[in-house]
């Protein structure tokens, strides 16, 4: 059974294209023609995009919204001191509370046009260190949760050793620690055998040259999959590394031989040229989380520099400060604006007068889905129909010419409408099934933790 879906017009091949519909075969999967007899789904006054891959997130973080803007005259507040807040949310979730905040963060990703997420996954044991009796308790409701809501999952287990460099242990991050390297790959490896749905893939995450010694991250070498690094965040990290290994954080990457086509680096901010190169050579990635990186006082990413020397560029909503990818795609190229001072930054030398918007677009759909390894991510016959459909006919568009709508989208604003993973709608006209019980036991979780 074949099912045409007939939007006004869908993105294909790097442009909006009017009158092309998206054929999808039983498996969901898109296919590039249809039986006469195929059914039918009009999608009238909507234009459908590619699902919106979230490359780095933090689900559980959904808590520390609007909890960490207090001010607090006379000291400082930073990277830093927020880290203390969210070590506080850290700890207090029991596994329970690990499902109902993941849910709640994955359904308003959802509702936001994301259909892929890469989840960041460092809570692994109780608040004191001790493995759960399932030592995947808490992965496992993680993935429950994306189960729950729709999307497809990434669940990118984290290896964290130590505190840091010469830093004493801190009890808030014992739930996060494995004992050695050798135990935190063999979990690794369990988890990718456990999870053998084809919607939850596994990968491997170091946390940071930070929380992991060289020797772990030399180890990490024998992992073939997909793995992600928090890297280059903040200039105190790259200050550490230079002290313990006399180089910078890509230097020490490429040194030890993890950087390559599997590797991404999330934030990667405070880079010197040489690194940059080190990234463009090795085909590597690097995931920006410009609605974090603005909220944290981290800097800019140095999107430009990237994409010239050949790197992968792709987005997250990493701390949940905002969930709206199109919203961050719009800001890598508006901090970038007020960087150089001077508007379309990144629009390639080339190409339509649209080809900011449809570069903007990659980078929040194919560029998230070759960091994360799936064939997600544009809407070509083979691969999986995730797609997201968005107003043609609301306000935020109003009045604009055929040419101008996909800059309109990208650039100005998108409402979304309908959201589909494997051709199967899990958000219908902005409403999802499970929205309201996500909803309630999120706020009845809130109102505990504050208690
Ligand atoms: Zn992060």
């Amino acid at each position: 059974m074949v099912t045409i879906f007939e939007p006004d017009a869908l993105f294909r091949a790097g442009e909006l294209r009017f009158g092309e519909t998206l054929a999808v075969d039983a498996r969901g999967t898109i296919v590039a023609s249809a039986p006469t007899d195929a059914a039918r789904v009009r999608l009238p006054g909507r234009v459908m995009l590619p699902g919106l891959v979230n490359g780095h997130s933090h689900a559980f973080q959904r808590v520390l919204r609007g909890r960490t803007e207090l001010t607090n005259p006379g000291s400082s507040d930073d990277f830093w001191s927020w880290r203390e807040a969210m070590y506080a949310a850290a700890t207090s979730l029991d596994p329970e509370g690990v499902y109902v905040v993941s849910r709640q963060a994955f359904l308003e990703m959802a509702l936001a046009g994301i259909t892929t997420v890469g989840e960041f996954h460092y809570l692994h044991h109780q608040p004191d260190g001790t493995p759960y009796a399932d030592e995947h308790e808490l992965a496992a409701q993680v993935v429950r949760a994306a189960t729950e809501v729709g999307v497809r999952l990434v669940l990118l287990r984290v290896g964290y050793a130590r505190a840091g460099f010469e830093v004493a242990p801190n009890p808030r991050q014992r739930r996060f620690l494995d004992p050695d390297v050798e135990t935190c790959l063999r979990r690794t490896a369990e988890l990718q055998r456990r999870f053998t749905s084809p919607y939850v893939t596994v990968g491997l995450a170091p946390h940071s040259v930070r929380a992991v010694p060289r020797p772990w991250l030399t180890a990490m070498r024998a992992w073939t999959g997909v793995l992600h690094m928090h890297v280059s965040e903040q200039p105190a990290e790259i200050a550490a590394c230079l002290a313990e290994h006399g180089r910078r954080p890509i230097e020490l990457l490429d040194e030890v031989g993890l950087l390559g086509p599997s590797f991404t680096g999330v934030h990667a901010i405070h880079l010197e040229a040489d690194e940059v190169r080190l990234l463009g050579n090795s085909k590597s990635a690097v995931c920006a989380c410009p609605s974090t990186e603005r909220n944290l006082g981290d800097g800019v990413v140095r999107a430009d520099e990237l994409l010239a020397a050949g790197v992968t560029v792709s987005l997250g909503t990493d701390s949940q400060a905002h969930v709206d990818l199109l919203d961050d795609a719009r800001q890598l190229e508006g901090h970038l604006r007020l960087l150089r001072l001077k508007r379309n930054v990144l629009t390639p030398a080339t190409g339509a007068p649209s080809a900011l918007a449809a570069r903007l677009l990659s980078i929040a759909t194919e560029g998230g889905a070759r960091s994360l390894a799936l064939p997600v991510g544009s809407l070509e016959p083979g691969r999986p129909a995730d797609f997201v459909t968005v107003r043609r006919d609301g306000p935020l568009v109003a009045g604009l010419p055929d040419q101008a709508l996909l800059s309109g989208l990208v650039l100005g604003g998108a409402e979304v409408a309908d959201v589909a993973v494997a051709g199967r709608f899990i958000v219908r006209d902005r409403e999802h099934a499970s929205a309201h019980a996500s909803t309630q036991s999120f706020l009845a979780t809130m109102r505990q933790l504050t208690q």
